[in-house]
């Protein structure tokens, strides 16, 4: 199990899935081919994020932020027994809650659940079926949406047919009293706080963690994959507004590229983190080796 020191606090990573993905499914016309010719610009892609064969080596993973009193769970993956039209995460029955408790998470602590962004994948865990009903996940932690986001996919259809993950994820944290609508820069307490990342989402939000004069960022989705550090402009088939992203990510990297700072990607494969390095028009992610 993945987990980084950032002064005081710890930031642990609960996978719920890792699988190699076919770049079309992120990156439209991007065929294997593209994807290797890339790794041959950028070879520190090859092999923890790009296979030989071209395939992005991807996670779906739950952050769990330790500081002080605060458990704070980042993203909330796919989540169990839901409908969903991707085949791969349709009625998972996967051991996600079982393996964040035995990593010293039992749900009851959790204080805080953030979603990045409102996506599938980031929202399931919010809530789980119970005796036919989809109860809070979490029933002791507050849930921060941004407002922004909130609003936007409360009238907007899902991003695939024949699934709500909004009817199924959101609105019954929201009818259980347990959500807080927040503003984009919101900061949950000393040492955590949003930066704003539009363009993915329209509300989509990194998280900060600082201690001691340490910091690292849990991106989000404003970034997919490794190669859109190398390819700042390379933006993911599912942003909802493509300039800003692209805009979002030349703004951000360079103010994270200040030697200090651990970027930690959201859907990273193995080692999912590390300190950016300027390599031309792009950025190299450095991890620390054993
Ligand atoms: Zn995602």
């Amino acid at each position: 199990m993945l987990s980084w020191s950032v002064g005081r606090a710890t930031i642990t990573s609960i996978v719920e899935s890792e699988t190699p993905t076919s770049p079309r499914f992120l990156y439209r016309d991007m065929g294997k081919a593209d994807v290797l010719a890339r790794a041959e610009a950028a070879p520190w892609l090859r092999p923890d994020y790009v296979s030989d064969e071209g395939y992005l080596r991807q996670k779906i993973q739950c952050l769990v932020i330790e500081l002080d009193d605060l458990l704070v769970a980042v993203d909330t993956c796919v989540g169990n027994d839901k409908s969903r039209s991707n085949d791969l995460w349709d009625h998972l029955d996967g051991p996600f809650l079982d393996d964040m408790t035995a990593a010293g998470f039992d749900p009851e602590r959790i204080t805080h659940v953030v979603c990045t962004h409102l996506h599938v994948d980031h929202v399931g865990w919010n809530t789980r079926l119970v005796d036919g009903e989809w109860a809070p996940t979490f029933p002791n932690a507050r849930y921060l949406f941004v407002d922004t986001e909130y609003r936007h996919w409360r009238q907007e259809e899902s991003l695939f047919d024949g699934e709500d993950p909004f009817g199924d994820s959101v609105a019954p944290i929201v009818e259980a009293g347990l959500a807080d609508l927040v503003e984009p820069d919101h900061r949950i307490a000393d040492g955590i706080r949003f930066e704003s990342t539009p363009g993915h989402t329209p509300g989509h939000v990194s998280v900060v963690v600082e201690s001691d004069g340490d910091r690292a960022i849990i991106t989000g989705d404003m970034l997919h994959h490794p190669m859109q550090l190398a390819d700042p402009d390379l933006s993911s088939m599912f942003d909802t507004d493509p300039d800003e992203s692209r805009a979002t990510r030349r703004h951000a990297f360079p103010r994270w590229a200040d030697g200090r700072t651990l970027v930690i990607g959201t859907h990273f494969g193995t080692p999912t983190a590390g300190r950016l390095e300027a390599r031309g028009d792009g950025y190299e992610l450095v991890s620390d080796r054993a």
